[in-house]
């Protein structure tokens, strides 16, 4: 993409209201824009991260599920039917907003925080026999819940993105199989998000659900809102809301030893059991015909907040660093001013593909003014072309995190990078 293109521009200031880190950053380097507190617009720069992300999940969730889109918006009665419209406290409604609107339908509807209310009656019409499960699937889609604080960024929306993962079993032994199959593709995810080292599979309240533990994936990180009981060396963690004596000696391991620390909660698995099926008389029949109430586990990961949190903890006091597997681009072509060396570049930007670069084509911005942007934007390499390179028929590439700088010639760029 050449910055030429690029609607959005960079800012040196933010708000005096933008309290957090990623919020703060991200909204300088023009990838998201805050429509109310709580709820953002990825703009290209944001929209393309966020893509990167969810082809790490993709790549990771088709293994095992497949991909659906439910409804963001549902009837009242679905979550009248699971006894949750009166009592889970961050549910939002909409409805006609005037008298206009409310003379065609006076009907109100829930805005989706999270979809076992949804799925379970469609799974109930199509699969009631043994021989269909298990199955599962998954989508990923925008979640809409009235969050009190909402000051963190993309780490606390109203309006956020979510993977959410449900699963289907005849037994509990079959659901626990998937559960520590799905665990595993998850170490997977945060692995290939560049979050592995730092992020904890930890065990939580089940909070609705009806087995003892749910299982968070924490990732270390000094802003983040929850604090986990961590004990490195076995790779066993903890809750804090949960966490007591008795716990950690149910764990094997000394409460007083553990490291209290914060982190952010990137992702959720829960085993449901029967709750929902229970109530929502959802069994199937087995070979001799009789019934059963089906097993179900649901499994979520934070896509938008996972953003926020990488922006948190990959940036210097110039701006992003985004690891190379979810950068907008994989390389940044900074032209300094001068037809010949925008002649140049656009070659080489063509040779690299249009799609790994953001190309600084602009002809009129002073050197200085593309460094900064380039380091606030943090795409992690970033290659320099300047009449002085180009009389060596050489670019400058730089590395963003470490700042060390060589000379490449053209010919040799493509198998130098
Ligand atoms: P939290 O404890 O942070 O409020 P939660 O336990 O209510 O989150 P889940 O229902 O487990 O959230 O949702 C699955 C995942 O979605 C979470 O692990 C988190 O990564 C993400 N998530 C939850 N709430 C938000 C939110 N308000 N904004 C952004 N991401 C969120
Ligand atoms: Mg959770």
């Amino acid at each position: 993409m050449k910055f030429s293109q690029n609607f959005t521009k960079t800012s040196k200031t933010v708000s005096a209201e933008t309290e957090s880190i990623n919020a703060q950053l991200l909204t300088r380097a023009g990838f998201i824009y805050q429509e109310l507190a709580g709820a953002y617009a990825f703009l290209p720069l944001g929209w393309r991260v966020i893509q990167n992300i969810e082809s790490i999940v993709r790549e990771e969730m088709n293994k095992i599920a497949s991909e659906l889109h439910l409804t963001a918006l549902s009837p009242k009665e679905r979550w009248q039917a699971t006894k949750r419209h009166d009592s889970v406290d961050v549910l939002m409604s909409t409805k006609a907003a005037n008298d206009i609107a409310l003379q065609k339908s006076t009907a109100e509807y829930i805005l989706n925080p999270t979809h076992e209310d949804v799925i379970t009656p469609i799974a109930k019409q199509y699969v009631n026999s043994y021989k269909d499960l298990p199955f599962a699937t998954y989508q990923i889609q925008t979640k809409f819940r009235n969050e009190a604080r909402a000051k963190s960024g993309l780490m606390r929306g109203r309006e956020f993105i979510m993977k959410d993962l449900y699963s289907f079993h005849v037994s509990e032994e079959n659901l626990k199989e998937f559960y520590e199959m799905a665990k595993e593709r998850y170490v997977a995810i945060y692995e290939k998000l560049g979050l592995g080292e730092d992020t904890f599979v930890t065990l939580a309240s089940g909070g609705d659900f009806t087995e003892e533990y749910s299982h968070e994936f924490q990732t270390l990180l000094e802003s983040g809102e929850d604090v986990i009981y961590l004990d490195r060396n076995n790779n066993i963690a903890y809750n804090k809301e949960i966490a007591t004596p008795e716990d950690a000696k149910k764990l094997g391991v000394n409460f007083d030893d553990l490291e209290k620390i914060k982190a952010s909660e990137v992702g959720n698995i829960f085993p449901l059991g029967t709750k929902y099926s229970e109530l929502l008389d959802y069994y199937f029949t087995d070979k001799d015909n009789k019934r059963h109430l089906v097993w179900m586990g649901s499994y979520g990961i934070g896509i938008s907040r996972i953003m926020g949190v990488i922006a948190e903890k990959h940036h210097d006091k110039k701006g992003l660093i985004w690891p190379k597997n979810v950068s907008p681009f994989d390389y940044h072509i900074i032209a300094l001013p001068d037809a010949e060396n925008i002649q140049a570049s656009e070659k080489i930007y063509q040779e690299l593909g249009e799609e790994n670069c953001l190309f600084d084509d602009r002809a009129d911005v002073h050197p200085g003014e593309k460094f900064a942007d380039a380091d606030l934007i943090g795409i992690p390499t970033q290659i320099v072309i300047s009449k002085k390179t180009l009389e060596q028929d050489s670019v400058e590439v730089v590395d963003r995190v470490s700042e060390k700088k060589e000379l490449i010639k053209i010919k040799d760029l493509k198998i130098n990078l």
